[in-house]
């Protein structure tokens, strides 16, 4: 069983304080039980059965409105904070050089809340070292390719990935591809 950080903080914080004990037990149950991206799959049956109390979707979401961030049609529960108790860091200072960093920003880019969390903190207005949501990669990569057709020159030095999309080349610039976050070295420069 993976031993987890626990936040010894919260019980100074005025939210957690003032919540019941049963809602007190569910944050525990939530905080050991998400996977390392602080992502829950919501399970309020599974929830209510072991922490011994019936727990029920939208009081749940009013107690926990700051803590939780629901998506993927309400199938998951995102705890932003919970990245930076586990890893000690803000989202965006994840290292994608370290395997377990790499693969929290993987899943969070994979669910779009990467940039949301980014956003939200309104810390950064750029992704930094380089990372992209994939969606407007494609379309970037498009014109600059229409670019470079219609000038006959080469627009830009980029990286290539091909380790995903069944090994069809994903053009991006920056240290660390941003759908796989692979370090710097392991892709070839190429010009196109
Ligand atoms: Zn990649």
């Amino acid at each position: 069983m993976a031993k987890r950080f626990t936040d010894t903080d919260k019980w100074k914080k005025e939210w957690f304080v003032e919540i019941r004990g049963r809602d007190k037990l569910l944050w525990q149950y939530l905080c050991d039980n998400c996977d390392h991206a602080g992502i829950w799959d919501v399970n309020l049956v599974l929830a209510s059965r072991l922490c011994g109390f019936k727990y029920v979707r939208e009081d749940v979401k009013q107690i926990f409105g700051k803590q939780i961030k629901e998506f993927d049609n309400g199938k998951r529960w995102w705890i932003p904070s919970f990245i930076k108790f586990q890893y000690d860091c803000a989202v965006e200072r994840l290292n994608p050089k370290n395997i377990v960093h790499r693969s929290v920003l993987r899943t969070l880019v994979r669910y779009d809340l990467y940039s949301l969390s980014v956003e939200q903190q309104g810390a950064f207005k750029e992704l930094p070292r380089g990372f992209e949501a994939p969606k407007d990669k494609d379309k970037d990569k498009e014109k600059d390719k229409e670019k470079a057709v219609s000038t006959g020159v080469i627009v830009k030095k980029k990286k290539v990935c091909t380790l995903h999309d069944n090994g069809k080349p994903f053009y991006y610039e920056g240290q660390f591809c941003p759908r796989c976050f692979t370090p710097i070295g392991e892709p070839q420069n190429v010009d196109f």
